[in-house]
């Protein structure tokens, strides 16, 4: 077994701490990450304080980080598809059962028999736990790895893995491009991402954020538009001019005001999971033919699509690098919305 040292929590009250464990030695499918940096999502935060506890309850201790990136230091004897020294991605989950149809069809998080969620789950056994990236090494099988091929500085790939995935799949399901009005809610760690995919895709990117300190960094990531929410007027003139709208929010809100501001057929994805569930008018939706999605990660190989586009375009996350001991810090802030834009862990150094 592989002593691996990570940063866990042990109850939703709890403050994290220093945490050593056990990963399973490198099979011959499997590839040995030393993580450099983890990002924190706010699912992350959701996990820790337990606040999804009727879908999905935590397990303790929790160390979470599914926005994972390092170097590969060992390869098992059959892997093709790495070599020592390379850089490595983690995102969301680290094995599926690689059978049922989802699978097959490379949307691994929605595996009938359940994925093997980065933390907070268990492995394919369905008994030995999965502890996430706020640790110093994952082994993981090379076909749930992801490869980065960016140049320079890792810190802002790291959110690449969940915040940039979760917005390029929606975008590039939904058709964003030149002559669409892509509106992003909520500017933080997936929002900032939202809006920098949107706006190289070339679609015409409209922020709606609570925070009206954050109009300079939207228009700096691209937004074309800025638009606080707090007073209701401000939305009025957009009645009826979105062909997509990405709702990132965590906290709950009212959704009827976005849909309001659809174009017929347009669409609202929902993308950030507050606590509660929410109140939908259908007049609001029927009006339009308007519809409602989901969006849940992506699969491997459009990960690994979004990883090349991100490359290509240059497009990384913007980023503040902490230590571990500012992780209670960093939760608090983003809770507060306070963050530019995503907090990332130096497990390098830690
Ligand atoms: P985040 O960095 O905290 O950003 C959320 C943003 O929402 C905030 O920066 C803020 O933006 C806005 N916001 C916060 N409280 C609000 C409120 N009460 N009313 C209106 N707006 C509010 O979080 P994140 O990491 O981007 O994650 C966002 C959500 O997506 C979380 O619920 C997370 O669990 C979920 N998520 C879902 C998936 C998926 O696959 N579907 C993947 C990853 C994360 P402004 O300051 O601009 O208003
Ligand atoms: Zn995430
Ligand atoms: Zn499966």
């Amino acid at each position: 077994m592989i002593q691996t040292k990570g940063y866990a929590t042990d109850s939703p009250e709890a403050k994290f701490h220093p945490w050593a464990f056990e990963r399973r030695d490198v099979g011959p499918h499997d590839i040995l990450i030393d993580i450099e940096y983890a990002g924190i999502c706010h699912s992350d935060i959701h996990a820790a304080k337990n606040e999804w506890e009727a879908m999905m309850p935590t397990t303790y201790p929790l160390v979470p980080g599914h926005e994972i990136v390092g170097r590969v230091s060992q390869v098992g004897d059959a892997v093709t598809k790495f070599k020592v020294g390379d850089v490595a991605g983690i995102g969301c989950f680290v094995d599926s059962c690689r059978e049922c149809p989802p699978c097959k069809e490379g949307y691994q998080q929605f595996c009938q028999k359940m994925a093997a969620y980065t933390y907070s789950g268990t492995y394919m056994d369905r008994v030995t736990p999965t502890y996430g990236g706020y640790s110093d090494k994952y082994v993981i099988d090379e076909n749930y790895a992801l490869k980065v091929t960016s140049d320079g500085d890792l810190a802002g790939v790291a959110p690449l893995m969940c915040a940039g995935i979760t917005t390029y799949s929606p975008l590039r399901r939904f058709g964003a491009g030149p002559g669409k009005n892509v509106g992003i809610v909520g500017l933080g760690g997936l929002g900032h991402m939202g809006v920098k995919l949107a706006a190289a895709m070339g679609a015409n990117v409209t922020v709606f954020s609570t925070s009206p300190s954050k109009e300079a960094d939207a228009k700096a990531l691209g937004a074309h538009n800025f638009v606080v929410t707090k007073d209701p007027a401000n939305l009025e003139s957009l009645a009826g001019t979105f062909d997509l709208i990405l709702d990132t929010v965590s906290a709950d809100h009212d959704v009827n005001m976005y849909i309001n501001l659809l174009g017929v057929r347009g669409t609202l994805v929902v993308i950030g999971v507050p606590p509660n569930p929410n109140v939908v008018h259908s007049f609001g939706l029927i009006f339009g033919n308007k519809s409602i999605a989901g969006s849940l990660i992506g699969g491997i190989p459009e990960t690994q699509e979004m990883l090349d586009f991100c490359a290509k375009h240059d497009i990384k996350s913007d980023v503040e690098v902490i230590k571990p001991d500012y992780i209670e810090t960093a939760y608090d802030r983003t809770v507060r919305s306070d963050v530019r834009y995503r907090f990332v862990i130096d497990m390098k150094n830690a």
